[in-house]
């Protein structure tokens, strides 16, 4: 019997694009299981442990790089910042599907990891929107404001490596174009789909 394992989606974008909101807005339409990252960033004032990300100091986190228990890591603006190795494979196994909100370099470790992914790239309107969404969030100030700006324009070289971009202009449509990208991979043929049509064949039992 065909066991399908579990596709990851990954979600990349500039700080203040609406990234959240978004995956926020999609896991309730289906069913697909948010990975929670591992950070060492400090909590800002309106996130929760365990539900925004694992709070960890730097020491915890350089430990659990060399533990090897992140399926990717990344160090962003001074900051470190991992998905869960365990979690996602548990996940994964069961034949759930996982989303992962992680920036470009990440994306680029779950491709090389050879795992069923589809990368999607989301872009504001225009750097103008998004430097106003920064500012009118609150939760940085202009240095890192610019910071993450300027981040956004070494991102934009990078775009080739994901498989769809959705510019974000109106979240209703955003999310539903983010649903229909989803959707679609419900039947795409993947690498666990062949092995099992290869093994069946072997068996004569397909
Ligand atoms: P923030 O500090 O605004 O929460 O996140 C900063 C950046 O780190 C965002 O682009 C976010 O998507 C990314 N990020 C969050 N979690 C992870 C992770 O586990 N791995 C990687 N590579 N990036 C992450």
């Amino acid at each position: 019997m065909y066991k399908r394992r579990g596709k990851v989606f990954v979600v990349s974008g500039p700080s203040g694009v609406g990234k959240g909101t978004l995956v926020e807005e999609v896991l309730k339409k289906r069913d697909i299981h948010l990975s929670i990252s591992c950070t060492s960033r400090a909590p800002r004032h309106n996130e929760r442990e365990g539900v925004d990300y694992f709070f960890i100091n730097k020491e915890d986190f350089l430990e659990k790089i060399d533990k090897n228990a992140f399926a990717e890591w990344a160090e962003v603006y001074g900051n470190y910042y991992g998905t869960p190795k365990a979690e996602l494979e548990k996940h994964l196994s069961k034949g759930q599907d996982v989303i992962l909100e992680i920036e470009m370099l990440g994306a680029a470790q779950i491709k090389e990891l050879g795992e069923d992914a589809v990368l999607i790239f989301v872009l504001p309107p225009n750097l103008k929107t998004l430097k106003n969404r920064l500012i009118s969030r609150k939760t940085e100030d202009s240095s890192a404001i610019e910071a993450r700006l300027s981040c956004t324009m070494d991102e934009l070289k990078h775009l080739s490596n994901y498989d769809y971009y959705l510019v974000n202009k109106n979240i209703d449509l955003t999310v539903d174009e983010l649903l229909s990208i989803i959707d679609s991979q419900a039947h795409r043929v993947s690498k666990d789909f062949i092995e099992y049509l290869e093994e069946s064949e072997r068996q004569f039992s397909l």
